[in-house]
Order: structure tokens, then sequence, then C-alpha cells
């Protein structure tokens, strides 16, 4: 699967954000090889009502890679 998710990033030419290290490949946003974002900004928030922990919190820019996780 990961080779796949490599193939992806390559085809649609994405250019990895230096300022943002995200590790979920299943996003189509990532960029696999390199545990980075390749969008410009992201937006965080949280499902909790008092976060206190780093697992509250969520990548709201989050979108699900075509054909991951089916
Ligand atoms: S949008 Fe969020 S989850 Fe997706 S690669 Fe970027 S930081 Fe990671």
């Amino acid at each position: 699967m990961l080779n796949s998710f490599k193939e992806a990033c390559i085809m649609d030419n994405k250019h990895k954000n230096d300022c943002i290290k995200c590790s979920v490949a299943q996003c189509q946003h990532n960029m696999v090889t390199e545990n980075y974002c390749s969008l410009d900004s992201i937006s965080v928030g949280t499902h909790e009502e008092n976060p206190t922990v780093p697992e509250c919190t969520d990548c709201n820019s989050f979108v699900k890679r075509t054909g991951c996780c089916d």
C-alpha cells in the first residue's frame, strides 16, 4: 500500500511543507515518503470539550486518500 501512496504523490506533483510534519499516510495531502504535509496551511481543531492531551486534537484538513481505508 505504501508504494502506491508514493506513486500517487509523485503523480500529484506535491511539494512538502517543511513547517508541517505529519505521518498520516492515509491522508491525500500527506507526502508519505517524508512524513510531511503538502498543504500551505492546515486547520487543527478538537473533538473534546476540554482538550488536555495531543490525542484530543484533530487535523480538520484531513481528506481520505482515494482507494484507502475501505
Ligand atoms: S492535511 Fe492534516 S492529516 Fe493530512 S497530511 Fe496534512 S497535516 Fe497530515
